[in-house]
């Protein structure tokens, strides 16, 4: 789970990072109640989108006046944020943070993620912080280091980056509260990017980034509580509700599938034809009439579908009582459009026997070579 910036500042303030002092407001209006608490003349207006990329779309903007934040303010709310982290489409903008601004001498970059290969929680540091990591990783590897920690407070960061002692001090300071934070609330990753000096001396999170396991946001229903579904595909959310995997795409042959591993192969074997997959489908294991209807509905709720391959390999749940699932869901919903449909495993040739007898617009295949050509071929013809 992903939640905003603000967020995000708010928990490491918690466990005493430093953060910029800040509000936020979804109308222009609530910026004079508030801005006296920030005791400065200098602030930061910032578009909270779940993306980043922010800076360089116009999302983060400094402002001298309370004129000119409030200004910002209003330009900000509900236009669109177009980042290279957000789809093509961008994303509204429905809250903006205020914060009083900081003098930057140096931006650096923090982060704690787990480290999937060695399974343990590693921190990322960089002097040339504000940018991408990944670039700066391509282009100035020497730049970027990845320190591995076992799990316990004891580690030490940055100390072979030409810093002094005092600066080493203080990052490290900032890393062990992270260390907490991260351990504390179940996170999957903090980034810290910018990570400033400011012209004191001191460090402070300008901006802040916050995923967490969602199989431990059980344990945590003050961080379930920050979730923001407006920030998340509405599709997704819904079959999310189903227990159904689905992430949409920018295709026109809408997939249906039991098994993560299968729905790739499935999206790759689309794309071998030379056609594109419209989604990513998980029903997981049970593709009972109602899973099998949501899923279709889910669907076909996105226009640019023109056909719909359903590939389901039938292991505790067998062949026949899926086709059934598929014949009734079909008629339910009156669909016209072409539906080829490959099922494998227990009773595949009686589920395909009866999915023939039909009497419906659906076409039965043999293994998934020939169901990915089935499909395609159908909807060329139809565009
Ligand atoms: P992102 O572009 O979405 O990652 O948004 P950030 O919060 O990282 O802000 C982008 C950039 O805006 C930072 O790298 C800084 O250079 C600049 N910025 C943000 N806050 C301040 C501030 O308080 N003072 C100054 N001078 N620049 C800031
Ligand atoms: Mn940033």
């Amino acid at each position: 789970m992903n939640i905003h910036e603000y967020q995000a500042k708010e928990i490491l303030r918690k466990f005493h990072v430093p953060v910029p002092k800040g509000f936020i407001v979804t109308s222009s209006e609530e910026v004079e109640s508030q801005i006296s608490q920030l005791q400065t003349d200098i602030f930061v207006v910032k578009a909270q989108i779940h993306a980043g990329g922010r800076g360089k779309a116009g999302g983060v903007r400094l402002a001298k006046s309370i004129k000119e934040v409030k200004q910002f303010v209003h330009d900000m709310l509900h236009s669109t944020l177009i980042t290279h982290q957000t789809s093509p489409m961008g994303q509204c903008v429905r809250k903006v943070y205020i914060e009083a601004g900081s003098s930057i001498k140096k931006e650096y970059y923090l982060s704690l993620v787990i480290d999937s290969s060695s399974g343990k929680l590693t921190f990322v540091f960089s002097s040339e912080g504000g940018m991408d990591i990944e670039e700066v990783a391509i282009n100035f590897p020497s730049k970027v280091t990845k320190i591995s920690i076992d799990l316990s407070s004891k580690f030490r960061i940055c100390d072979d980056f030409g810093l002094h002692s005092k600066q080493v001090e203080k990052i490290n300071d900032i890393a062990h509260k992270m260390y907490e934070a991260f351990i504390a609330t179940d996170a999957s990753q903090i980034e810290i990017n910018p990570l400033v000096e400011t012209s004191s001396g001191d460090f402070i999170a300008l901006d802040a980034k916050m995923n967490f396991d969602d199989n431990a946001l059980y344990r945590h229903p003050e961080i379930i509580a920050l979730r923001d579904y407006d920030e998340e595909v509405k599709e997704e959310v819904e079959a999310s509700q189903y227990g159904l995997s689905y992430i949409k795409m920018d295709g026109n042959i809408g997939c249906m599938v039991n098994g993560a591993g299968l729905a790739m192969a499935t999206m790759d074997i689309i794309k071998y034809y030379n056609a594109e997959p419209a989604n990513f489908l998980d029903v997981g294991g049970n593709a009972s009439k109602e899973t099998v209807t949501e899923a279709l509905k889910i669907i076909l709720s996105d226009n640019k579908v023109k056909g719909v391959l359903v590939n389901i390999f039938g292991g505790i749940m067998r062949c026949d009582i899926i086709a059934h699932g598929i014949i009734e869901a079909t008629k339910e919903m009156r669909i016209s459009l072409p539906l080829v449909v490959r099922l494998s495993g227990t009773n595949f040739e009686e589920g395909k026997r009866i999915l023939e007898n039909s009497g419906l617009n659906i076409i039965a295949a043999d293994g998934l070579d020939d169901a990915a050509r089935k499909i395609v071929k159908e909807v060329s013809c139809l565009s």
